[in-house]
């Protein structure tokens, strides 16, 4: 096939796990447990299944293609205009937007070694130029990404939190690169894990935006707001940038079920106060755990944390999968030896830490 963009032809799928029926089936269990893809282990919140229910009445018609509902909740929310939002298909879409409107072959984008695998893929699939600095300590090193920036690049992508890595900024680092990074080149703060971060000094990205315009936030309804399956994310910018993404913005692109539910989970705040309660407990836990077991992890603030096997991940995370625990590799990441394990409920870290034991103490 003779294509236009040779970046589409150096890509490779996103894997996805096997559904966890199907695993079950090859490997005779039934109680798998999967900890394999950052999602909410409560469930997905009553209030949104009852808004999917009373959205089910609609289906007929086509959503709400400005979302006009969900932008009114987000920006009383968020203390900023409707104007400033738009919504994708879970925020992957929203990256996607970013480097359909900001790249093109002459262009170069920059992100860090490690960083969420789909900036890479995005930026490729734009037939722009990955500029691709390496990591400090696993996290970005923000200085190296400040400094990389050439006259060709458009955008940057920083995880604050990081996918798989859970290292994250402080304000006063993301602060600091703003300063330097040249006012016509967009900065996408992606914040997908932001609701899990306590720490004091982790930056609210959107006020950030106060004083830098170049700024996008992205987050999204799939961690914390446990709906993964319904994609429903969001950016925040400058109504111009807003303008530009959603004249790309395939029309209806998030469904009236997924507008509904993010609407109802938005205005649920016990859900969320329980999803970040279990999730400290659960990540308290697993830390314990694992470093009783003599593995080194990477401190992590969002709702899973990497840990180093003693060898490749590869045969560690198949033993582990006929234990009936499901976590991930992260060798497309060029971390060959970390698998990524998701804070899960107590049973479930349990469950995961008596099979890493029982993995560990196999001849291998
Ligand atoms: N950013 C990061 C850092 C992520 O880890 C993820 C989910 N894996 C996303 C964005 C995208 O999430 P979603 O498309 O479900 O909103």
């Amino acid at each position: 096939i003779d294509l236009a963009n040779s970046g589409i032809q150096g890509l490779s799928p996103y894997q996805p796990g096997k559904p966890i029926e199907e695993l079950e089936r090859e490997l005779g269990l039934s109680n798998v447990v999967k900890l394999a893809s950052n999602e909410n282990p409560l469930g997905p919140p009553q209030s949104a299944l009852d808004a999917c229910r009373a959205a089910m009445n609609g289906l007929h018609l086509y959503p709400d293609a400005s979302g006009y509902r969900l932008k009114t909740s987000l920006s009383a929310k968020l203390g900023v205009q409707p104007e400033q939002l738009t919504l994708g298909n879970g925020s992957n879409d929203v990256l996607d937007l970013l480097a359909r409107v900001f790249l093109d072959g002459d262009s170069s984008a920059v992100y860090s070694q490690h960083a969420f695998v789909v900036y890479p893929i995005a930026v490729q699939a734009a037939g722009a130029r990955a500029i691709v600095t390496p990591a400090q300590s696993w996290g970005h090193d923000l200085q190296a990404m400040a400094e990389a920036i050439d006259s060709d690049t458009r955008l940057v992508f920083i995880a604050n939190p990081n996918n798989p890595t859970g290292t994250w900024l402080t304000e006063q680092d993301v602060r600091h690169f703003l300063a330097q990074v040249p006012d016509n080149v967009i900065v996408v703060l992606d914040e997908a894990y932001a609701e899990y971060v306590e720490e004091a000094d982790y930056p609210d990205g959107v006020e950030l935006m106060a004083d830098y315009p170049n700024l996008v936030v992205t987050r999204t309804f799939s961690k914390a707001y446990g709906l993964a399956g319904l994609r429903v994310g969001y950016a925040i910018s400058h109504p111009d940038v807003a303008d530009l993404l959603n004249r790309v913005r395939a029309p209806f692109n998030v469904n009236s079920m997924a507008l509904a539910a993010a609407e109802a989970a938005l205005n649920d705040s016990d859900y969320l106060a329980r999803s970040l309660d279990v999730n400290r407990r659960g990540m308290i836990q697993l830390g314990e755990g694992l470093s009783k077991l003599g593995l080194d992890v990477i401190p992590s603030v969002g709702n899973f944390i990497a840990v180093a096997m003693p060898g490749r991940a590869g045969p560690y995370y198949q033993a582990l999968l006929e234990q009936g625990v499901i976590a991930r590799p992260v060798g497309v990441y060029e971390m060959p030896k970390h698998l990524r394990i998701t804070v899960g409920l107590e049973q479930e870290n349990a469950r995961c830490l008596e099979a890493l034991s029982a993995v560990l103490n196999e001849p291998r």
